[in-house]
């Protein structure tokens, strides 16, 4: 039987973080990851540069059912925090755009350094180790292909579902059902859109091509790039939208940003032009000529009435399209939902009705935005959570 302080699961982003500010704290930590290696997620992130904070961070940035859970944390560990941590390990990182700080070679360097952190604060790191079960006698017991292993504080920062083949399990969710701590409905967040069959036909040869759009589901609004896929559509605005959106919900395009308004296209009346030479002018041209032969008439816009046109304008300005699913937790960046936040403590992830078993990361109810948001949550409830467990 081993004992310790605090048993961290999960060797993601927040566990490492958690484990090596509670090590800091001379709390004898342990950190038990089922893969062969930790951060298999940051590996992979931002195309393996990992964007691993975002200067813009802001509870606003993020979704959860307790918009102002993430408040406190947020507040309490900030992307100067950890662009401190990464200038003292000497990681070179450049700003990409809109805040999003990458860097400049590997991701890998980000997780050197986080094991790096975890060594000076004397953290055991147990890979290949498979929890079996756990048991709150007293103190935590955990059932483990290493033996039984005991401590007093128990954090889960296993994460979300997204990329199974990554390690990803339900594994947080089963430990918050067996206290009785309940969950929020998950889904796939930050993932491509399916096509329904009528624009899979119409768009799917125009693969590859991407242009300028804002993106909008509900209330939530992205200006952003679109991507059209073999299967649909992707790209970062299609990408921010999809974690707001619900199965059967419309999502509507603006393909024209940057001319607002239907007065663009009625000053082109006077031309001998058609729409789609017209939008050739604006967008990639093999996009112009299938949207233009689905919705317009290849006469010159001379020969258009000025309803059509308007017609046209408003068509261009919110094409709705309604997807017939998204790509799933295969393709997803992140998961929607997770454990409850109103069981936790916004100040320590603890749980409310299970002294000394905490939640972090993504396996909580916090989602981020794209761009650096998701891993600023992990490091910020980790640091909560260390500094408490
Ligand atoms: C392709 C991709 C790119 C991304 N790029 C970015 C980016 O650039 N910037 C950004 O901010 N976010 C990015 N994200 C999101 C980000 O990776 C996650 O939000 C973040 O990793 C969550 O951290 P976490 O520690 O909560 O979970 P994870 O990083 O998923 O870590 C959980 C860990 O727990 C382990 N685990 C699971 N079950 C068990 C178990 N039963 N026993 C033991 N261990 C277990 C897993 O193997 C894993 O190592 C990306 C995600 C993906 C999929």
């Amino acid at each position: 039987m081993q004992r310790y302080d605090v048993i961290v699961i999960g060797g993601g982003a927040a566990g490492l973080m958690c484990a090596f500010t509670a090590g800091r704290r001379g709390r004898r930590v342990a950190l038990l990851e089922h893969n062969a290696r930790v951060g298999l997620k940051i590996a992979i992130s931002g195309g393996g540069r990992c964007n691993f904070t975002n200067l813009f961070a802001a509870p606003e940035n993020y979704l959860s059912s307790r918009p102002r859970f993430c408040v406190s944390a947020l507040a309490r560990y900030r992307p100067e925090d950890f662009i401190a941590l990464v200038e003292k390990h000497r990681i070179p990182f450049h700003e990409k755009k809109q805040g999003q700080l990458f860097c400049d070679f590997s991701s890998r360097q980000v997780i050197e350094m986080l094991l790096a952190e975890c060594a000076i604060a004397g953290v055991e790191v147990h890979c290949g180790c498979r929890v079996v079960s756990v048991e709150k006698p007293g103190r935590f017991s955990l059932g483990t292909n290493r033996g039984l292993l005991e401590c007093d504080s128990l954090v889960i920062a296993t994460g979300g579902l997204s990329l199974p083949r990554l390690g990803a399990s339900d594994f947080g969710y089963r430990i918050a059902e067996q206290f009785g701590i309940s969950l929020t409905e998950t889904r796939p967040g930050l993932v491509p859109f399916i096509f329904s069959d009528e624009e899979q036909a119409l768009f799917a040869p125009l693969s590859g091509v991407s242009l300028p759009v804002v993106a909008r589901v509900n209330r939530a609004t992205f200006s952003e790039a679109m991507l059209i896929t073999h299967r649909g559509l992707s790209g970062p605005a299609i990408l921010q939208v999809s974690s707001y959106w619900r199965t059967g919900e419309e999502v509507t395009l603006d393909l024209l940003p940057q001319h607002a308004g239907a007065e663009w296209l009625l000053a082109q009346r006077e031309t001998k032009i058609t729409l789609e030479d017209l939008l050739a002018r604006e967008w990639p041209a093999r996009f112009a000529a299938i949207w233009s032969g689905r919705y317009a008439r290849p006469i010159p816009l001379q020969q258009t009435r000025t309803a059509e046109l308007e017609q046209l304008a408003r068509l261009l300005h919110r094409w709705p399209i309604r997807p017939a699913a998204t790509e799933g937790y295969a393709k997803a960046e992140v998961t929607v939902g997770g454990v409850d936040t109103g069981e936790l403590s916004s100040k320590t992830m603890e749980a409310r009705r299970v002294p000394g078993l905490y939640f972090i990361g993504e396996v909580v109810d916090v989602t981020g935005w794209l761009g650096g948001y998701n891993f600023q949550w992990a490091w910020a409830s980790g640091h909560a959570a260390g500094e408490a467990a």
